[in-house]
């Protein structure tokens, strides 16, 4: 763990199995966690954080975990039902291959936003 992350802002916790708790996409994509959202059918999806993020971003949205999940619907359910259903949650998970990875950010924006959040 590098020396700096001590200075940041956030109420950082640890889950059970030894990921820090992030509360928001940038948090996680800093710390290089995939975050998986979870429909309450079963189905989830894995995405690479910092691509997820940038998402956000370019659309203005809130990368809370909680205010997200409005931004997400199951294709799960939207194929059985006809509906968009939204996630029960997002959380963050170890990065595997294989997570879906979205446009990422250049370096100029990325560097930018590391900057705000560390201030
Ligand atoms: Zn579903």
């Amino acid at each position: 763990m590098p020396a700096s992350s001590r200075r940041w802002r956030c109420d950082v916790q640890n889950t059970k199995d030894g990921l820090r708790r992030a509360t928001h996409i940038f948090e996680a994509a800093v710390w290089h966690y995939a975050v998986q959202v979870t429909c309450r059918c079963g189905h989830s999806a894995k995405f690479h954080a910092a691509s997820l993020w940038w998402r956000f971003e370019r659309k203005g949205w809130n990368d809370s975990f909680r205010d997200a999940t409005r931004h997400f619907w199951c294709r799960q359910c939207a194929a059985r039902i006809g509906r968009r259903v939204q996630p029960l949650r997002l959380e963050t998970v170890a990065w595997e291959k294989g997570v879906i990875e979205l446009e990422m950010p250049d370096d100029r924006e990325w560097k930018r936003a590391m900057r705000r959040f560390r201030t």
